[in-house]
């Protein structure tokens, strides 16, 4: 019998188990996939929104800002990548310029805070590779980008760590209420707990409706994206967004936290949210919208094209409540989902202790992570690092210079490890120009090594998505 059984393994479920760790309770984080982060958490556009364009009266609009303080607060705690870039909403024409101003105090009901409206000059001085057509922008310097699946790793490591148990492959299939618990079903066990937490994204229908009347209704949407190579250059510093509508924030373009840009997202309402494909006629769209902003951007130097879908609804706002005795539902997290995270699951956390779930502190809860970039380590100290930890002195990935040692204490930090992506989102990996093409097969030898999985085993991603199908050469073999 478990106190807290959440359902779903994305930035919401991993940030609920990551504040419940901290208490006396006995919780489960369950995921249909292979590993945490791999739905909308992993594709999006990474952006810690300032919060300017949330409707005030949305727990959007209320939770905005609060969740941009503790991102940046989590950053430190937990080691994360992150960089402070600032965004510069810009404006083509006086109609544009005319919605900035209402964003503007948008933003101050919300309460942004260092939000300036800049003239065409000033805009230009900031990011010199805006088109001339550019005639002024906002500029909110509380926002920037974060490594999103490593926000989510994070959280996921430090619950697993202090307590929490982790199951992957368990898709819930069904949930049906007993005198004093939920009996969770999956495609293979059965799980009881007192209290269900459901933060199944683009699912988080589906699962409520397992255990009351139907209150929303999730419209999947998908957003596309390319991701050029560092060779670009520095075409951007800050998040550069053409002015939004009431349904999209538009094309933007992006610094990454590895030095990349990222162009993207459009917006398409898809009938099956697990089809994450990418199609030509809309990349053309998007690298035109994105020209018309920045000119010089060059998509010759494209090394990447994804997408990731919204669990945008029919509600149009967070759907956080307790919808059933016992039964909360952190449902229907779209944009600005991943900046919110942390405060949705406080306040989903609130609303448990509200229903009579016991929060009692542990003694001795850690919540930090800590663990080594050996980019990070000064070239001068390199040398003593080395020496004492031969590991780190390998290079594997060699587009990212990613060593031995990152990719082995990745393995050791407590979550199952299935395939290369899942290091690849862990220690980096992959991420680069060549996007795995060199390292792959040795990460595999250290996956198969640390773990003792069949290299036969390790996958590339999600089930099925199998690399090696059988041995090329066997010495006990005469054939
Ligand atoms: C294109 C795009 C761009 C975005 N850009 C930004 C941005 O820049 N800034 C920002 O703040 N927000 C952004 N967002 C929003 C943000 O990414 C989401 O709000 C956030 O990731 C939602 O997290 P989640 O945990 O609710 O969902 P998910 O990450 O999708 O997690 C849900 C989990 O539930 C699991 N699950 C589903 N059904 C079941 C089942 N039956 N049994 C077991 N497990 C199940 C899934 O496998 C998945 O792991 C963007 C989203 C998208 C798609």
């Amino acid at each position: 019998m478990f106190d807290v059984l959440i359902i779903g393994a994305g930035i919401i479920g991993c940030a609920t188990a990551y504040k419940l760790s901290q208490f006396n309770l006995n919780v489960l984080l369950l995921d249909k996939e292979n590993d945490v982060s791999l739905g909308a958490s992993r594709a999006n556009t990474a952006i810690i929104h300032g919060g300017y364009d949330p409707d005030p009266a949305t727990l959007m609009g209320k939770y905005n800002v609060k969740g941009v303080k503790r991102c940046i607060e989590l950053v430190d705690i937990l080691n994360i990548e992150f960089k402070k870039s600032g965004s510069l909403i810009i404006a083509f024409d006086e109609n544009d310029l005319i919605k900035l101003d209402m964003y503007y105090d948008r933003g101050l009901l919300n309460g942004v805070e260092g939000m300036e409206m800049l003239d065409g000059e000033e805009t230009h001085r900031r990011e010199p590779n805006l088109s001339e057509e550019v005639i002024g922008a906002l500029w909110v310097p509380e926002s920037g980008v974060i490594n999103p699946w490593e926000f989510t790793i994070a959280m996921a490591e430090v619950a697993v760590r202090e307590g929490v148990q982790l199951e992957l492959n368990q898709k819930v299939i069904d949930i049906q209420k007993a005198s004093d618990c939920y009996l969770i079903k999956t495609e293979t066990d059965q799980f009881q707990a007192r209290y269900v937490v459901n933060a199944a994204g683009v699912y988080s229908d589906k699962i409520h409706n397992m255990v009351t009347e139907p209150a929303f209704k999730i419209n999947p949407t998908r957003g596309q994206y390319f991701l050029l190579d560092r060779s670009a250059g520095e075409t951007v510093k800050a998040v550069i967004f053409p002015c939004p509508t009431e349904l999209t924030k538009g094309i933007l373009i992006s610094p990454t936290v590895h030095d990349n840009i990222l162009v993207g997202p459009d917006s398409e309402v898809i009938s099956d949210p697990e089809d994450t494909s990418t199609t030509r006629e809309t990349l053309d769209f998007i690298a035109k919208q994105a020209q018309r902003s920045v000119p010089c951007l060059d998509f010759r130097c494209n090394i990447r094209n994804y997408s990731g879908i919204r669990a945008n609804s029919d509600y149009n706002d967070f759907f956080v409540k307790i919808s059933a005795p016992n039964f909360l539902d952190l449902a229907a997290i779209k944009s600005p989902g991943l900046t919110c995270a942390p405060i949705i699951a406080e306040e989903g956390i609130k609303l448990l202790a509200e229903e009579g779930l016991k929060l009692n502190k542990k003694a001795n809860w850690d919540g930090t992570r800590k663990l080594i970039r050996f980019k990070e380590i000064p070239e001068a100290e390199r040398a003593d690092f080395i020496k004492e930890n031969p590991e780190y002195g390998r290079i594997i990935c060699r587009c990212e210079h990613i060593t031995e040692g990152e990719i082995v204490t990745a393995i050791r930090r407590g979550l199952p490890i299935f395939s290369l992506d899942a290091i690849k989102r862990r220690a980096g990996s992959g991420l680069g120009r060549c996007q795995g093409g060199f390292c792959g097969p040795r990460v595999q030898e250290i996956i198969t090594r640390e773990t003792g999985i069949s290299p036969l085993d390790i996958l590339l991603d999600k089930a099925g998505s199998y690399i090696l199908v059988d041995q090329t050469k066997n010495a006990d073999k005469e054939d």
